[in-house]
Parts: C-alpha cells; structure tokens; sequence
C-alpha cells in the first residue's frame, strides 16, 4: 500500500528563487501518474523532493499518512529511475542490476534471487554476464529499469527515463514500462513533455506550469477528448 500527499509544497533556491509554489496532491495506491509540462516547471525538483534527493522548503510530504520530510532517501520505499542512466562500465549487467542490494547489505542468495527475477521480467537472462557496453540502448535502458526494481520498492519514481532513446524504441518501452507498473503492483509517478507519453500510461496527469498544478486528471479531461 502506498498512497502519497504533498501539502502546500514549497521549493526554494537560495534566498528569492521560487521553483514551486502552494503545490498540492494526493496519489492513490497503485496510480500511475505522469507530470507533463514545459522544460524548467519543476517536475524534477518534485520528484526529487518525493524521493528525498531534495530538501522541501516547506510544506508536508506524507506517505501512508506519515511524514517524510525528514526521512532519509534510503529509508523510503521509493525506487527511481533517472533520464541518464550511467550503468557502471567496468561491471556485468548482474552487478549492475545488484549494487544497491548489496550496499543495504542484503545476502548473497537474496540478491542473486531479486536480479534473477528482474532479470526475467525485463528479458535480461541471456545478458547478465555482459558488460554494457556490450547491449543495445533499449537493453541498457531495461538494465537501468532493473536496478531499480530489484528494489522491490512499493513507489517507482520516472524521470524521462525514455528521453535518450530513439522513437521505435520509445514506443516499446512505453509499453514495457506500463506493464511493469501493473505487474509490480506499484504507485509510479512519471516525468515527461511528451504529450503521447502522458496520453498512453497515464491513469492520471497531472499538468504544472512555474511550479505550480495547472490542471489534474485523466488523460480523457486533460486532452479534452470525446
Ligand atoms: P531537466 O529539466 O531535464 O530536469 P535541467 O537541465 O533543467 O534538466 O537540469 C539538470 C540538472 O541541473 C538538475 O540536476 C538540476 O537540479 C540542475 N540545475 C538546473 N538548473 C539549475 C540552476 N539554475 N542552478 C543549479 N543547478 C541547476
Ligand atoms: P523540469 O524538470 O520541469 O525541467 P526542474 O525541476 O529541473 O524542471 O527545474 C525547475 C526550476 O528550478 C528551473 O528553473 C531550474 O533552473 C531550477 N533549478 C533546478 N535545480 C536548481 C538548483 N540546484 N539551483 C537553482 N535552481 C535550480
């Protein structure tokens, strides 16, 4: 079970750089929500913020009805994946997929049986004892989607994850990825301008401009569609 609420939310830069401002939101369990809007409107800053990797100004942040402000990134049940998704070179795509368990200090046996099912979720099998510079660009990319949801977390945080591959490419992954959100099981939130995107995975979106919430819902009432 994982539902989120962002409260008032405020992000500051210094001391007069607003990027967001009076930012309010409530994510159901298992949503699959996609924030769109202009280059700069702070998607990023708010997925950062969700996943701890930025301090919120001010504001609530809550998961599950508890507070998250001050809660440590690696003590949230978040996964994220981002839009340049350095793999680590000199290592195969299994150490790749298991470096963040075995920085929590899980067991041998237990990352090898986490790898081996992401693995097999994303068709990785055949590839794990390949480096990646060895893979193709969608492979490399299921790679980065790998690390992430060896995590098991019950929140997977997106941002633009499908932005350096080519349109084919896109295409699968698209359908790819919202397979894996409903297989998972997982409330997601994903980051893009790109309106087909939105339009295809969303269960809801949500629509910022400065900072701030423009419109929220369906992909039916945001694009006005019959
Ligand atoms: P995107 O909009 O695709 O997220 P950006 O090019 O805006 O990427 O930002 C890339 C990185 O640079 C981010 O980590 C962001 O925090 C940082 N960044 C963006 N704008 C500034 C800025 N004005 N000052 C300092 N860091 C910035
Ligand atoms: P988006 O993801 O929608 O492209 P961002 O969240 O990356 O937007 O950035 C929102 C705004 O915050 C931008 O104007 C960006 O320049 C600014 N920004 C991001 N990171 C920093 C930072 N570390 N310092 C100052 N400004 C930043």
């Amino acid at each position: 079970m994982s539902d989120l609420k962002l409260v008032d939310i405020k992000k500051t830069y210094g001391k007069d750089t607003t990027v967001v401002e009076g930012f309010n939101l409530e994510i159901n369990d298992g949503e699959f929500i996609v924030f769109v809007g202009p280059s700069g409107c702070g998607k990023s800053t708010i997925l950062r913020m969700i996943a701890g990797l930025e301090e919120i100004t001010e504001g609530d942040f809550y998961i599950n009805d508890k507070r998250m402000n001050d809660i440590e990134p690696k003590n949230r049940d978040i996964a994220m994946v981002f839009q340049n998704y350095a793999l680590y070179p000199h290592m195969s795509v299994f150490d790749n997929m298991a470096f963040g368990l075995k920085l929590r200090g899980k067991k041998k046996s237990e990352i090898k049986r986490r790898v081996d099912e992401a693995a097999k979720i994303l068709g990785l099998t055949d590839f794990l004892t390949r480096k990646p510079k060895a893979l193709s660009g969608g492979q490399r990319q299921r790679v980065a989607l790998g690390r992430a949801i060896v995590r098991d977390a019950g929140i997977f945080l997106m941002d633009e994850p499908l932005s350096n591959l080519d349109a084919k490419l896109r295409v699968q992954m698209r359908a790819e990825i919202s397979k894996l959100h409903h297989r998972l099981g997982t409330t997601s939130i994903y980051v893009t301008h790109d309106q087909t995107e939105a339009l295809t995975m969303a269960s809801r979106i949500v629509v910022l401009d400065k900072g701030q919430i423009m419109q929220v819902g369906t992909p039916k009432e945001v694009y006005d569609m019959p």
